[in-house]
């Protein structure tokens, strides 16, 4: 059997890694700067990590949401107090597409509604609502694509507002990343989240904040849509959840309580995946990842802007874009192969990074010495 895979392939061969560092089965060191595309969290093979779902596999690794599972009720907890949403309910999933395609359902079943709002650039993930509110037609399959998505222009208050004002008794919800990973590194305004809460209030429409690559503390705010100071109604998440362990999450108001029984599935909130994120929160509050995630990201993001070359930087704490002009295009696949560094792209020409939280400046500061050799 031959295996097939969408992505371009590195040939590669890693083995070992640890914190930010991945050896190759030759010895050969590598800086990962984009943890597997914002999925580790705390660093590889972290010894606290390493020994939740070590000793949780001692104990019972699975059974099914027909019994009660203690551990769920411990990460629903921590996530509340790591997090600041403690009004919150908790329902556990697999992964981000997952935890979207959740939020979309329950917000339907909640006001009884067909339509949603998504953005230009959106990314939810490949399953059949989460991949219909995807900003990219050629993903969504002909029995996915569906009417009942609108898709506005990002940042755009005067369309939002008018789409309120024509069909705002008919949207189910809206759907945004507080920043675009997918799309290329692109913060919604905070003028834009707050109309976004504003009009969904007014139209009894649920706001869904799509934390999946943004969330868990990346952007050094837990939810990076918590910068404009509004409260989401539902919060998704995943990638960074479980570190490299599969897990997703939507964290719901109070409110929506009774739409929740109708949401299931068989792996969600499994031992060791609760084992896994409960670790990865003690890991992030017991070593102050989300102000390192602050004061790290600003470092670099102030000292990017310093590069003449770069034409802009986005984002916000660990989780940022470097526009380059098209012609250096190559210099990502350079810092791979010559600086042995993994980083992440949107455009060809827009390198992202999403390091783990705990990053050191020191670490900052060899990407930075890299990246100025490659744009020498
Ligand atoms: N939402 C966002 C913002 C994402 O970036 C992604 C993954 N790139 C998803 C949803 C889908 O997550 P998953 O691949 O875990 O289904």
């Amino acid at each position: 059997m031959d295996l097939f895979n969408v992505y371009p392939i590195n040939p590669i061969n890693i083995v070992r890694a640890e914190g930010s560092t991945i050896w190759d089965v030759d010895g050969n060191e590598y800086l990962d700067l984009y943890g597997g595309h914002a999925v580790i969290s705390i660093g590889h093979t972290h010894p606290r990590y390493v020994e939740a779902l070590t000793s949780q596999l001692n104990k019972i690794g699975f059974y099914s949401n027909s019994i009660e599972i203690p551990i769920q009720k411990q990460l629903a907890r921590r996530l509340g107090e790591v997090s600041g949403k403690v009004e919150y309910t908790l329902f556990l999933c697999n992964s981000g597409a997952e935890a979207n395609e959740n939020a979309l359902k329950l917000a339907s079943f909640h006001n009884g509604r067909k339509k949603v709002v998504a953005f230009s650039k959106s990314f939810h993930g490949r399953t059949s609502l989460a991949v219909a509110a995807t900003d990219n037609p050629a993903i969504v399959a002909p029995v996915n694509a569906t009417d009942n998505i609108v898709f506005l222009p990002f940042n755009d208050e005067a369309a939002l507002r008018h789409t309120f004002a024509t069909i705002g008794d008919e949207i189910s919800s809206v759907i945004i990343e507080g920043i675009q990973g997918v799309g290329g590194i692109r913060e919604a305004s905070a003028g834009f989240l707050r109309l976004i809460r504003q009009l969904c209030d007014q139209h009894h429409s649920v706001f869904i904040a799509d934390s999946v690559q943004c969330g868990y503390g990346r952007t050094g705010d837990f939810f990076s849509h918590d910068y404009a100071g509004v409260q989401a109604d539902i919060y998704t998440m995943a990638k960074g959840m479980g570190n490299g362990f599969p897990i997703g999450g939507i964290a719901i108001a109070p409110q929506f309580k009774a739409s929740f029984g109708l949401l299931g599935t068989t792996f969600g909130g499994n031992h060791l995946a609760c084992a896994a994120a409960v670790a990865v929160l003690d890991v992030i509050e017991s070593e102050n990842l989300l102000e390192n995630a602050r004061t790290v990201g600003n470092y670099l993001i102030h000292e990017l802007n310093k590069f003449d070359k770069v034409k802009e930087v986005r984002g916000r704490g660990l989780m940022i874009g470097i526009e380059l002009p098209e012609e250096l295009a190559q210099v990502k696949k350079d810092l791979l192969i010559k600086n042995k560094i993994f980083t992440g792209e949107a455009k060809p020409n827009v390198i992202r990074i999403l390091p783990a939280l705990n990053i050191t400046k020191e670490i900052a500061d060899r990407f930075l010495t890299a990246l100025d050799e490659r744009l020498k």
